[in-house]
């Protein structure tokens, strides 16, 4: 979640708060109580430093299968029927979608069925 500078900052408060909960657990022989600040430092440090980390983007991919024999077929905007580019399919909510450049209709991309 966070990044950079703050990341470190918030890892480095972590340390030192694992640093002192370890101090206090180790003269918690003098004052019992001792202990358990010593356990709330180091469950606070372990909090910052869970929501410090970084979360990796997730990348999804998604492939396409032709089921039956394909032909090539050019794709033509059903509005105004101006020449499509396939590139610039988007997939929205997991269906594929196309934008035509000359009159900005915005229209699923279908298969045929194949019966
Ligand atoms: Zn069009």
């Amino acid at each position: 979640m966070a990044k950079g500078v703050l990341k470190w900052l918030l890892f480095s408060i972590s340390a030192i708060l694992i640093v002192v909960g370890v101090l206090f657990i180790i003269s918690s022989y003098a004052e019992t109580i001792r202990f358990a600040e010593g356990l709330v430092f180091i469950a606070v440090a372990l909090f910052i430093a869970y929501f410090a980390r970084e979360r990796k983007d997730i990348e999804i991919k998604q492939e396409v299968r032709i089921t039956a024999s394909a032909k090539v077929k050019e794709l033509r905007c059903p509005n105004c029927s101006a020449l499509l580019d396939a590139q610039k399919t988007q997939i929205v909510y997991g269906k594929p979608y196309i934008t035509c450049d000359y009159c900005s209709n915005k229209f699923e991309v279908t298969e045929e069925p194949t019966w």
